[in-house]
C-alpha cells in the first residue's frame, strides 16, 4: 500500500449532500454522451464535452435478466453480445438499443473510461476526456473466439476478448486457438499464449511453430506440434 501524508485511502461515507451530488452527476451525464459513427466500428459513444477523470459518464442502466435466462437465449441472439453480467450477482443487465448509453461504447484495448462497479455499475471516465473523442472501456471478454480489434492503439493486442486460463489446456484448445490466431492473422496474441503454455517450448521451437502456423500452410503446424509431441491429439 502507498502511504501519502495527511491522506487515507478511507471510503467517504455515504451522507445526503453526497447523494445529491450523485444525482446531479446523473443527471448532468445525459449532455455528456452522444452518438456518433466510429473509426473503430459501426456506430461509437462520443463525448459532446470534456469529461474530468473520474466522472461519471452514464449509468449502465437496462433491463436486469438472470445468467439463466440470456443463456437460454439462441446462440445468435443479441443479447449475447450486450448483455453486461456481473457474475458474482448472478444477472445481466440487457440495455435498451434504442438509447444513448453504455451499449454504444466500443472496446478499446487502451480505454478511457472503466466500469465502476463500487459505485453502482456507472461507466466513468478513467482519464481526461476530450469534447469529440470516443468513449471507450474493456468488454473483457473471456472467450476463445474473439473479434478482431480496430481501436488502434499503439499496444492494441489485435483480439477482443483473447485470454488466456491458467491450467492446462487440451490438445483441442490449443488446435482451436492456433485456428483463430491464423484466421486473425494475430501473431502477437498467439506467442503470449504459447509462452504461457507451461512454459514447454523454447525459443527456437516458437519461432519454427510460428514460421508453420503463419506460413502457407497451417495444417503444417499442427502436425509439426504432434510430432513434437505438444499435441497428442488432433483435435476434435
Ligand atoms: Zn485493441
Amino acid at each position: 500500500m502507498v502511504v501519502t501524508k495527511g491522506k487515507t485511502n478511507k471510503a467517504k461515507p455515504w451522507t445526503q449532500a453526497r447523494e445529491a451530488h450523485h444525482e446531479k452527476e446523473l443527471a448532468d451525464s445525459k449532455a455528456l454522451i452522444r452518438k456518433q459513427p466510429s473509426a473503430i466500428g459501426g456506430s461509437g459513444l462520443f463525448a459532446t464535452r470534456a469529461i474530468g477523470r473520474g466522472q461519471l459518464i452514464c449509468p449502465l442502466d437496462g433491463t436486469r435478466k438472470t445468467h439463466q435466462e440470456v443463456e437460454a437465449a439462441p446462440r445468435d441472439h443479441w443479447w449475447h453480445e450486450y448483455a453486461l453480467g456481473s457474475s458474482a450477482e448472478g444477472w445481466s443487465v440487457i440495455p435498451d438499443l434504442d438509447s444513448v448509453g453504455w451499449h454504444l461504447a466500443n472496446h478499446s484495448c487502451n480505454p478511457n473510461a472503466i466500469i465502476d462497479s463500487k459505485r453502482d455499475n456507472y461507466l466513468v471516465a478513467r482519464r481526461d476526456i476530450a469534447p469529440d473523442q470516443e468513449i471507450t472501456f474493456d468488454y473483457g471478454w473471456e472467450r476463445f473466439e474473439p473479434m478482431p480489434c480496430h481501436c488502434g492503439e499503439e499496444h492494441c493486442s489485435g483480439n477482443i476478448g483473447l485470454h488466456y486460463p491458467g491450467g492446462d489446456f487440451d490438445a483441442f484448445t490449443v488446435a482451436r486457438m492456433m485456428r483463430t490466431a491464423y484466421v486473425y492473422r494475430n501473431k502477437v496474441p498467439f506467442k503470449r499464449f504459447f509462452y504461457a503454455f507451461k512454459g514447454q517450448l523454447d525459443a527456437s521451437k516458437l519461432d519454427t511453430l510460428f514460421e508453420l502456423a503463419f506460413g502457407s500452410d497451417k495444417d503444417a503446424a499442427v502436425e509439426w506440434m504432434l510430432r513434437e509431441g505438444i499435441l497428442s491429439n488432433p483435435g476434435r
